[in-house]
């Protein structure tokens, strides 16, 4: 797995999302998303996302349908077979999703990164970028979090 560098290539973090853009992001419908950093996000990482959910969707099944269901009194019901398993699915993918997160964007850095770049947004922090000064080889410098930046990338496109 990719180590998340900054344009000094030294290892940096990944920006965290605020709970509002997390809430955006769980939802993950990219045509409902207000937030247009999110909808750029949701755009990078849509196909490891979507493999996630269904691999947790078919774990969640097959958990509760081979594991769990033997133990309970729901045998041959149709609350049994066909709704519990089907709000296991959602609940385990989502948890999955959710615990991978971090995982699927840091794989995605170089493009996320410069999402967060061109809304003027630290990608290693978040942390806003715009009209702070340019050092000699044409980085900014995180007040943050150190991470360097290539000024030509920061800010592009007005958040
Ligand atoms: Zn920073």
């Amino acid at each position: 797995m990719p180590i998340p560098k900054d344009d000094r290539d030294r290892p940096c973090a990944v920006a965290r999302l605020t709970s509002r853009q997390l809430a955006w992001r769980s939802i993950g419908i990219k045509s409902l998303t207000k937030d247009e950093l999110v909808k750029q996000e949701q755009q990078v990482t849509l196909n490891t996302e979507i493999g996630i959910a269904l691999l947790g969707g078919v774990l969640g099944w097959i958990l509760w349908t081979a594991v769990i269901m033997p133990f309970t009194s729901l045998q041959n019901t149709l609350l049994g077979h066909l709704l519990i398993p089907f709000v296991f699915s959602i609940v385990i993918s989502t948890l999955i999703w959710f615990i991978t997160l971090t995982w699927v964007r840091q794989r995605k850095f170089s493009k996320i990164a410069g999402i967060h770049l061109k809304h003027g947004h630290c990608a290693g922090c978040g942390y806003e970028l715009r009209d702070l000064p340019t050092e000699n080889d044409g980085c900014v410098v995180c007040p943050e979090c150190n991470a360097a930046w290539n000024a030509d990338r920061i800010g592009a496109e007005h958040a």
